[in-house]
């Protein structure tokens, strides 16, 4: 591995522009941790998919450089399948990535794509079913399935070749919260293992509670990075991205000019957390 082993991804003025002239992404420099949980956040139209397609090799930069375990990424056949084969990503819309018969046939056909020997495939898409909770509608056809449960399949897709990183497109988008929340203690699951976890998602009160880091987009440009609760309380980047503070920080600073909370209190990330300096006074 070259460079520095604590970095897993690394994008030097990283532009794309799409056929029509789009110029989606407009230089973005990013260093990404191993094992960091990092959040993506902007507008519609910011650029999120379009940086989320180039991550793994998808859309080739228009300009600039992606560096996976610090070598530039090549665009040949083999060097894609093996930037794939480490970074995973999970479409906002599983539609777009489900198509076999049978959820079992779905989840094996990446890792028998990759030439990974039958017994052994089969064995590993068993724990991964086992592990998503999907054992029970293993037979069924994957358009037959419920979104949350098409989540997870589209998940167990990724997991299945026990990647480095895992790039998820707004998870939640369109789950009820029930779902949503199954959905959450998949993915701190993913962290637990080392993975390198990169999520889009508007749900601030998530990415609060969640994320190491926090990437503002607008327009195609990084306008912010920076640990959630820094990010978090700055109004004039949150209005920029169409983002609201998390009702976490409101209250407490509602609670803190009130005089029932003191202002040097560690920011609380939850509900759970708030509730505890209130009992605690
Ligand atoms: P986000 O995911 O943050 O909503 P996208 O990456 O989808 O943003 O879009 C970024 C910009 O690129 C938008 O202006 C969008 O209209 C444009 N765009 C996305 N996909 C295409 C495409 N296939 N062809 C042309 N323009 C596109
Ligand atoms: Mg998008």
């Amino acid at each position: 591995m070259n460079g520095n082993a604590d970095i897993i991804m690394e994008l030097e003025n990283l532009c794309y522009t799409y056929e029509d002239g789009t110029e989606a992404l407009k230089g973005i420099d990013l260093q990404i941790r191993r094992g960091e949980k990092l959040a993506i956040m902007g507008a519609n139209g910011s650029g999120k998919s379009t940086l989320f397609l180039t991550l793994n090799g998808i859309h080739k930069p228009t300009r600039g450089k992606l560096l996976f375990n610090g070598r530039p990424v090549e665009y040949s056949r083999k060097g894609l399948l093996d930037l794939r084969k480490k970074v995973g990503i999970v479409f906002q819309d599983p539609d777009s990535q489900l198509f076999s018969a049978s959820v079992v046939q779905e989840i094996s056909f990446g890792i028998l794509n990759l030439g990974v020997p039958e017994k052994e495939a089969a064995k590993r898409v068993e724990e991964v079913m086992e592990e998503l909770n999907i054992l029970l509608f293993r037979n069924k056809p994957t358009h037959f399935l419920s979104g949350g449960q098409k989540k997870r399949v589209s998940i167990a897709d990724i997991l299945v070749m026990d990647p480095e990183m895992i790039i998820l497109d707004e998870p939640a988008a369109a789950l009820d919260p029930k779902h949503a929340r199954m959905i959450d203690g998949i993915i701190d699951k993913l962290s637990e293992k080392g993975i390198t976890v990169i999520l889009s998602t508007h749900d601030v009160d998530r990415a609060l509670k969640w994320a190491d880091r926090v990437v503002l987009l607008e327009d195609g440009i990084v306008i912010r990075e920076a640990k959630p609760d820094a990010v978090f309380q700055e109004e004039e980047v949150l209005m920029r991205t169409n983002l609201e503070k998390p009702a976490v920080l409101k209250l407490f600073e509602t609670l803190c000019r009130a005089g029932i909370l003191n202002e040097n209190l560690k920011i609380p990330h939850t509900v759970q957390e708030l509730e505890q300096y209130i009992n605690n006074r």
